[in-house]
């Protein structure tokens, strides 16, 4: 579905089509050479801790669409997981088989956390968004699991595996982009820790929604005009950098990385 006229994003440089994603999205307002790297194709390094995450999102997915896992069935589902799409993902992680289990162990006791949080008004997981936004600028997104709300809308839910950190960004984020893609607004989106009950929400409004294409149109202006001048772009040192993908390079973000280190 292409944006209607309301809710076109204000973008007023043309240039390349750029595909705009939640992470993308985050790392812009943290620290804008950060996203620049990552839509020049820049990535960091796969972590135990995104393998992690990914695979307890597959089991928790499997959940609720196939029904409850029994706790002597968890590992072997997360073999099953890993056989259908994760291979790649485990292979440049590169644990040894024992710290494998250690992960599945991990999974498993996030599953149990999992199973008591209400899937009440369930509808469907893993939904992919991938909408064409106009002037060649795609959103894209993974909204984990949309339920009913209560008054009668839409709820999103983000469940993360670690703490919660500052969501808001990111809720911000799929509230934009299902709007985009459904033209229906959710009632309400939310992220949960499933490891730490941490919860955070959002109930967009209008106004919210305008502020957030306002942003999205202002990080795709700073992009392209980074692109064509051949920069790259402010940096803001911050505790993200640590997940930044050109942190070796990055002066400023490794001094960040020893002050939070002995701080
Ligand atoms: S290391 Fe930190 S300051 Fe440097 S570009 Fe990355 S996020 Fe920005």
């Amino acid at each position: 579905m292409v944006y209607d006229a309301e809710m076109e994003l204000p973008i007023t440089v043309q240039g390349e089509e750029l595909a705009v994603s939640a992470t993308t999205y985050v790392a812009f307002r943290q620290c804008p050479a950060s996203a620049v790297a990552r839509l020049r194709g820049v990535y960091g390094p796969e972590s135990r801790a995104s393998f992690k995450g990914t695979l307890a999102h597959r089991i928790f997915a499997r959940h609720l669409e196939e029904g409850p896992i029994d706790s002597d069935a968890v590992a072997q589902a997360c073999r099953e997981e890993i056989g259908k799409g994760l291979n790649a993902k485990l292979t440049a992680v590169g644990l040894k088989p024992s710290e494998l289990g250690m992960v599945i162990q991990e999974v498993a006791d996030l599953y149990k956390r999992f199973q008591a949080l209400s899937v009440e008004g369930f509808r469907s997981a893993e939904v992919y968004i991938d909408v064409d936004a106009g002037s060649k600028v795609t959103l894209r997104g993974r909204i984990d699991a949309v339920f009913d709300a209560d008054d009668g809308g839409t709820r999103l839910i983000d469940w993360k595996t670690g703490r919660l950190g500052d969501a808001e960004d990111q809720l911000a984020f799929y509230a934009l982009a299902w709007v985009a893609n459904t033209g229906d607004r959710p009632s309400r989106i939310e992220a949960l820790s499933v490891q730490t009950g941490e919860r955070s929400e959002q109930t967009p409004s209008e106004e919210s929604i305008q502020a957030t294409a306002g942003a999205i149109g202002n990080l795709v202006d700073t992009v392209r005009t980074i692109f064509s001048s051949g920069e790259s772009g402010e940096r803001r040192a911050g505790p993200w950098c640590r997940w930044c993908p050109i942190l070796t390079e990055c002066t400023e973000g490794r001094a960040a990385i020893e002050v939070y280190a002995h701080g």
